[in-house]
């Protein structure tokens, strides 16, 4: 612990060695898109190979063209990116390239959406694109020893019978890569009602459950994933403080909320980083995990995601730990292989620890 605090201290003072610390701790990411993750130089390369758009001639521009307006704005830049993805192979690269960055961030173990649904129009297959994702997560993991699960966005705007349809087509390749499913999307217009049935279905199958929610709309939105789908785990979570009796549920519960500090204030569900309740819910015992969400979309990194807690939200180094922990707990890994990530992450941070402290105490003698 002592440790810990002194460390900290030095942490404020020393900028560069606590973004050296943070970047190199081990990392758990489940919430995160894959079409939103895609490396800057990927996307634009992609983009030059489907014949370039008008208004990104270099990776500046495409730099630009992703800043948002609000949520309805991130939106249509979205289905703009996704036009440049016109062959189920191309979900390979995407895979692998996304997943090489991450390691490179030190994430350990992902569990990712992919939206398969979104490419229909494209002319291309849901079954083939899970395929061509298994692939590049598989020579990912030979490559860079990152492992990962997917979880298939079912998409709420495109309906429970289109999305019972997806679920037909995932469920060959369940625990062959897929592990669960969610609904993104347009969370106001289309509440998750609808969707009871065909989540009480994919529970039967032996899927993991999570949806959106409390992410554009309110507490309401919350209640129903929880109450209606049977969620294992909340996306977003983050409007939960407009009701009290839901913030002491989700307390009580410990149903996780895999929340995107970043991703919320660039859609404007809040103002700033400083007013996001992350904070307020870890200090009143909320299973709080940390999480990227579309990392590429809206400039972050899961390591940038810690740092702003450090440096604009004061948690401390024992709290972004206990925060890395909660990622595995409140994953879907299987219980042995939670202990064994359990055991890794504490002897990295240890190590870790060891040679910061160090480091700190060289630079505060000089
Ligand atoms: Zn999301």
């Amino acid at each position: 612990m002592v440790k810990y605090n002194a460390y900290v201290e030095e942490m404020h003072k020393h900028a560069e060695a606590s973004i050296r610390l943070i970047s190199e701790i081990p990392k758990i990411e489940l919430h995160l898109h894959l079409e939103g993750a895609i490396p800057l130089s990927t996307l634009f390369d992609l983009i030059k190979k489907r014949g370039g758009a008008p208004s990104i001639s270099s990776l500046e521009d495409l730099k630009k063209k992703l800043t948002y307006r609000d949520f309805s704005h991130f939106i249509e830049v979205w289905t703009w990116k996704n036009t440049f993805i016109q062959e189920e192979r191309d979900f390979e690269e995407i895979t692998y390239h996304v997943l090489r960055s991450l390691s490179k961030l030190n994430v350990k173990y992902l569990e990712a959406f992919y939206s398969p649904g979104d490419y229909l129009r494209q002319g291309l297959s849901v079954p083939k694109i899970t395929e061509y994702v298994i692939k590049g997560k598989e020579k990912a993991y030979s490559d860079f020893g990152i492992r990962s699960e997917l979880i298939i966005d079912l998409i709420r705007d495109h309906g429970p019978k289109v999305g019972m349809q997806r679920l037909d087509e995932v469920t060959p390749y369940l625990h062959k890569g897929v592990i669960g499913i969610g609904i993104g999307g347009s969370e106001q217009t289309f509440p998750a009602g609808p969707y009871r049935d065909l989540y009480r279905e994919a529970r039967r199958r032996g899927f993991r459950l999570t949806a959106h929610a409390g992410e554009v709309a309110g507490p309401v939105s919350i209640w129903a994933a929880i109450r209606k789908l049977k969620c294992e785990r909340i996306g977003h979570g983050a409007r939960a403080n407009e009701d009290l009796q839901l913030l002491s549920f989700l307390k009580k519960s410990q149903i996780p909320l895999e929340m995107c500090v970043t991703s919320n204030v660039k859609t404007n569900v809040f103002k700033s980083i400083k007013s996001h309740p992350i904070k307020q819910y870890y200090n009143n015992g909320l299973m709080v995990t940390v999480n990227s969400d579309d990392p590429t979309m809206f400039n972050t990194t899961i390591t940038q995601e810690y740092l702003q807690l450090v440096n604009e939200l004061n948690f401390s180094l024992q709290d972004i730990k206990q925060l890395t922990l909660n990622g595995i707990e409140a994953s879907f890994m299987p219980y042995e292989m939670k202990e064994k990530m359990e055991h890794k992450f504490h002897e990295e941070w240890e190590k870790l620890l060891d040679k910061y402290s160090n480091s700190t105490v060289t630079v505060s003698d000089k």
